[in-house]
């Protein structure tokens, strides 16, 4: 492991050809080589007859005590066979189709062989010969079939020649944790001497993948830290103690912690970077709400980014309900009149605007703010890190509260936002009836359609979600318009509306205001609603073809309803026809926690899948396995954060 590494083109054996090759399966420096490990290890070391279990594949060595015959069949097959003495056990010993080993096999003189071994026949079913003496352990390596593994490890051979290891894990950590160092544990990785050695080799280049990733984080998290006296806050106390007086309930545990969290960032030198996670209606808008209003006690102003224009209509509903004339608060999206949004640009660059709700807008050159003091970007994943900077880049003061309503494991959170400080909102509200869920087949859609009867006519409303139209006629799926025209046929078309995603954003827009006004109970949707709409009034969710859903959106899903005080429903409609949809059908009806919902979403996933898309950053590791060595993990990033206070500390 050297740093800067130098290309495999230094290497012995390594010509333009080879170079080539192994480009292919993504190694062209010399550390690429070295960290290409191997995918499998066979034990080559002889072993005992009398110890052999039944079936194993071992490797054995005796003397040949007969002359080897051969069979030959159809087709180029054939059959090799002779007797061997191994350790005073007579086995006989069979290689198919191997013909040519013949000529290596003769009588009385000393053999080794790998192969399968039948007790109970005392036979071998002979897989190899082998020639060289060393034993031990044999390894096999990924390659696509660009070259042989003997081929690769003699690369690997003079890399290890040319390479200078001027990085290692610190000798006291090594000391520590009983590692090894770390051009040793590569070493045993690639010409293994023992399985115990090599499992200590493993765990030695885990913990160094894990915590030279925890330092570049926390590296990373010193940069975006800046520090100047420009970024306090000094907000009004009382002020804000009277606000919070004023409201209609008593904060939960976690966002009174959070809210504090927030503002004692706020009063700090350093710019803020703290990410709110809580599940959905856990409560987080109130608690940025809270941290808006500690900035206007200075006269400054926040901004709240949102994803779609859907949430920015809801979450401009929301604080103007909380706040009612204390602020003065707009909105800026792509459907702002010209008009209206010219009116808005220089109020907000005057001062008189306090909060500004908006959508990709306010990224735009002409946004331009008197003094933001406060940003928060809510579904922070769904913005690019380029995108988030605009904004940021427009701040006086730069505090940003990153917003996230999808639980995510703590694993996850340490990897992917370690270079954030967290606050966690894990307990709802008081009062919350927890939602009730079920599972249904499609053929009792019946029963279905009587229970969401059940909740209309009590007055509530109802969320369907049917599948993507798009998808539809390649996969056997219910279609939305078909599900739309079964709930039409039982409610009447003045009961049900439909949005999917080919609409226009004006009709999207009223059919949702539709829903929304309580006009029209039941919405049959496709997953726009996904992302954070809020109608208390609606108590039922039904979703289609579940299946298709992994945990953590089917729970984001459940999400828009039991948002009230009134009990709610979630029927989940699959004929769930694998294990793992089964499975999932299963974890949903037993558990409402998103937190451990997503631990089981990444069990079943892997951290790959586990944001649907790769653009989440998550770390690409080539022995450690985020999931599988969590403790190692939490282990490296806590060494690293000593490590990196210590440093900066001198
Ligand atoms: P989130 O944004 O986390 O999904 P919201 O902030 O939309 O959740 O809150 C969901 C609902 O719960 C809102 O109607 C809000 O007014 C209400 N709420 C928030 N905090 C409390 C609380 N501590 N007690 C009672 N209701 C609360
Ligand atoms: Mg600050």
């Amino acid at each position: 492991m050297q740093s800067p590494d130098k290309s495999v083109l230094e290497l012995k054996g390594v010509g333009e050809k080879v170079a080539e090759k192994l480009a292919t399966i993504g190694i062209n420096g010399i550390n690429d080589v070295l960290f290409h490990l191997p995918s499998s290890y066979t034990d080559q070391s002889v072993v005992d007859l009398n110890q052999a279990d039944n079936g194993a594949n071992i490797t054995v060595e005796g003397t040949v005590k007969t002359e080897p015959q051969i069979a030959f069949f159809r087709k180029g097959k054939s059959r090799l066979t002779f007797f061997m003495d191994a350790n005073g056990i007579y086995v006989k010993v069979t290689f198919f189709n191997q013909p040519y080993l013949k000529k290596n096999i003769v009588n009385g003189e000393f053999i080794r062989l790998y192969g399968k071994f039948n007790r109970h026949r005392l036979e071998i079913n002979g897989q190899k010969l082998i020639y060289d003496a060393s034993g031990g352990m044999y390894v096999k390596y990924p390659l696509a079939g660009v070259m042989q593994s003997k081929t690769f490890q003699k690369i690997v051979s003079s890399a290890f020649e040319v390479a200078t290891f001027n990085i290692d894990i610190a000798e006291d950590l090594r000391a520590k944790y009983k590692l090894m160092p770390i051009k040793d544990a590569l070493y045993e990785m690639h010409f293994p001497s023992s399985q115990e050695s090599t499992d200590l080799a493993r765990r030695t280049i885990k913990f160094f993948e894990l915590y030279k990733y925890q330092l570049m984080i926390m590296e990373k998290r010193q940069l975006e830290r800046i520090r100047s006296e420009r970024f306090i806050v000094d907000y009004d106390i009382q002020r804000l103690k009277g606000f919070i007086d004023t409201l209609p309930f008593e904060l939960t545990n976690d966002q009174k912690m959070s809210v504090n969290d927030i503002c004692r960032d706020l009063k700090q030198n350093i710019s803020m970077h703290r990410l709110l996670q809580g599940d959905v209606g856990s409560g987080k808008t109130i608690v940025a709400g809270i941290c808006v209003y500690a900035v206007k006690t200075i006269g400054e102003q926040s901004a709240v980014m949102v994803p779609t224009e859907v949430l920015a209509n809801q979450h401009y509903q929301s604080f103007l309900d909380t706040f009612k004339d204390r602020l003065v608060i707009e909105k800026l999206t792509g459907s702002t009149k010209p008009k209206e949004k010219r009116e808005i640009l220089e109020r907000l660059k005057n001062g008189e605007i306090d909060l500004i709700v908006g959508t990709h807008a306010l990224f735009e050159d002409d946004v331009v703010f008197n003094k933001l003091s406060f940003t928060i970007i809510d579904e922070q994943h769904r913005f690019g890190v380029k995108q988030r900077q605009r904004l940021n880049d427009k701040a006086y003061r730069k505090n940003v509260l990153y917003m996230t309503a999808t639980p995510i494991p703590r694993t996850l959170s340490i990897t992917t936002y370690g270079d954030m400080d967290v606050s966690l909102i894990k307990e709802m509200p008081a009062g919350r009836i927890p939602i009730e869920t079920s599972w249904r087949r499609f053929n009792e859609i019946d029963d279905v359609l009587n229970s969401v009867k059940a909740e209309v006519d009590k007055g509530h409303s109802a969320y369907i979600v049917a599948p993507l139209i798009e998808e539809s006629e390649t996969l056997d799926l219910k279609n939305v318009y078909e599900i739309y025209s079964v709930f039409e046929e039982k409610f009447g078309d003045d009961e049900v509306i439909l949005v999917h995603g080919r609409m226009k954003a004006e009709e999207k827009n009223a059919a949702m205001a539709a829903f929304e006004s309580l006009e029209k109970p039941i919405l049959v949707s496709t997953t726009v609603i996904e992302v954070g709409i809020n109608v208390p009034n609606a108590t039922s969710i039904v979703i289609f073809n579940a299946e298709r859903f992994g945990l953590s959106t089917l729970h984001q899903l459940r999400g828009r309803v039991g948002r009230s005080d009134k009990k709610s429903y979630c029927v989940l409609v699959s004929d769930a026809a694998t294990d793992n949809a089964k499975l999932r059908m299963e974890i949903m009806t037993s558990t409402t926690d998103g937190f451990l919902l997503s631990e089981r979403d990444l069990e079943m996933r892997g951290p790959g899948d586990f944001f649907g898309v790769r653009q989440s950053g998550l770390p690409q590791f080539k022995v450690a396995d985020i999931t599988e060595d969590y403790r190692i993990l939490e282990v490296a990033r806590l060494e690293a954060i000593e490590r990196y206070e210590k440093k900066s500390l001198k």
